[in-house]
């Protein structure tokens, strides 16, 4: 295990005295700043100013009340966050989070590791990330329209192209964006594409945006294949969650010849020995917005349904966590290396726990953190902006053309950064030191803000 180095252990105790009881904000902060200490050893200059200290507190945090009306009558209150972490590089940029777990600790957790993988990107682009402990799940669509229209109702006064610029993430898809849109059109009487991104291709959204995060994950993790000589081609791979992330991931491992014998909703896990029918897969979760177990029922002899358990006891080659934080433990990591598990790729935003990656670390597993392997998404969100600021539609291929260049030159990045910092083929030490340096140098240049 890391540990971290004296001179920031105090920043460390900072962070959790003035944020008692946000316990995935402290792993998250925890983990960047155990990888820390070696550019601090070698470039001092980036501790003054109490720069690092800086980079943890978060420029603004809104709380809001987001009151709305049921399809029965009766108003429901929900609590809404957008933490506006950094914007050293560019307006404020991450998703909007639905879901009943969400609070303030886990949109910092989130907006903290956003203004990391922003700057790895290399586009100018800040960090922030938003959210509501609203719950989606069997509300009507006219409930989900209801809701974001009151969520926007407040949050409109905090965005703008040139401020912040939110997106999708879990319970955030194309339909609640174009909810969104709409109400902050109507709002500020303004035709602000740039605004949000992950939207419809009828007004102004990106070709490729829906794929990106799972279409770049696996991109990633080919790159990182590349270096040992080998590829996707015939590997046996398991990728949990069946949402936008996970989805995506699956097509693109299949394109490029792997095969996906599992996935998961928060239910349980199915396992397809033929591999996974994408077709399938996406009439029930994209079109009928059901569970997962239906695959089975859909599917008939072959497939299997389990009912909770760990889908992390299916053995594979590769692993690909895409559903959401902690969800891969060191219990389960221990059984991923025990069935000979060779590479892990994060989709999701710190899916593995602490224990788990050192594990990985440990037995020589390659290992991609988040916040660099699941890059893509941002990275083409940042070229949809790109496109509406130009008023210009760009085809999918040459889209994702972008996005492979762009996920090779983060992988590249993050290797060269590890080698340098004498730690070869530690991807979570040169993402975070990679992404950290490009911060660190535009903070110092704007002075104490
Ligand atoms: P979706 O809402 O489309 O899908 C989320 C999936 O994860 C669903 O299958 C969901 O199951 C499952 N899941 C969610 N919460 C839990 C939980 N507490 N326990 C078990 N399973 C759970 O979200 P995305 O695919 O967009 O996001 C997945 C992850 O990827 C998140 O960590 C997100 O932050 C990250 N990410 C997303 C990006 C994007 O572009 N969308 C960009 C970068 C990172 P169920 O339906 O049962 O809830």
């Amino acid at each position: 295990m890391s540990k971290i180095d004296e001179k920031l252990q105090p920043v460390l105790d900072e962070v959790l005295r003035r944020n008692a009881g946000e316990a995935e904000f402290h792993q998250a902060v925890k983990e960047v700043l155990e990888s820390l200490g070696r550019v601090v050893a070698k470039h001092p200059d980036y501790a003054d100013h109490a720069l690092i200290e800086r980079i943890c507190e978060p420029e603004r945090q809104i709380i809001f009340r987001v009151p709305w009306i049921d399809d029965d009558g009766q108003v429901q209150i929900n609590r809404g966050f957008r933490v506006q972490f950094n914007s050293a590089l560019g307006p404020y940029k991450g998703g909007i989070r639905f879901h009943p777990s969400v609070n303030l600790g886990i949109i910092k957790f989130l907006g903290f590791e956003q203004i990391f993988k922003n700057a790895l990107t290399g586009m100018p682009i800040g960090g922030g990330k938003g959210g509501s402990d609203f719950n989606p799940r069997g509300r009507s669509d006219r409930e989900i329209m209801r809701f974001c229209q009151a969520f926007m109702l407040e949050l409109h006064r905090h965005l703008g192209e040139y401020t912040d610029v939110p997106a999708g993430d879990i319970g955030v898809g194309g339909r609640e964006i174009g909810y969104m849109f709409g109400q902050y059109k109507r709002l500020t009487n303004r035709y602000e594409a740039g605004v949000l991104t992950g939207k419809g291709l009828a007004y102004g959204g990106s070709r490729a945006r829906t794929e990106a995060t799972g279409f770049g994950l696996v991109y990633f993790v080919q790159q990182m294949l590349a270096t040992k000589g080998q590829s996707l081609d015939g590997k046996r791979v398991v990728v949990s969650g069946s949402g936008n992330v996970a989805i995506y991931a699956i097509d693109k491992v299949r394109q490029f010849g792997g095969t996906v014998v599992a996935c998961s909703d928060s239910n349980g896990y199915i396992v397809d020995e033929e591999g996974i029918d994408l077709a399938l897969l996406r009439e029930i979760k994209e079109v009928r917005r059901a569970r997962l177990s239906t695959y089975v029922e859909l599917k008939g002899p072959g497939a299997r349904y389990i009912e909770g358990g760990s889908i992390w006891d299916v053995p594979c080659q590769i692993a690909l966590p895409c559903a959401t934080q902690n969800e891969l433990t060191g219990k389960d990591a221990t059984t991923l290396i025990k069935n000979g598990v060779e590479v892990v790729g994060e989709g999701a935003n710190m899916p593995s726990t602490p224990d788990a990656v050192d594990l990985f670390h440990g037995q020589g597993v390659m290992f991609a953190p988040g916040k660099a392997a699941n890059a893509g998404g941002v990275a083409t969100s940042a070229l949809e902006m790109q496109q509406n600021a130009s008023r210009d539609s760009w085809s999918f291929e040459q889209t994702e053309a972008r996005l492979a260049q762009i996920m090779r030159g983060i992988h590249d990045d993050c290797a060269a950064t590890a080698d340098e910092y004498s730690a070869p083929g530690n991807y979570v030490l040169g993402a975070n030191i990679a992404g950290f340096v490009r911060v660190a140098e535009a903070m110092s240049a704007l002075g104490v803000v």
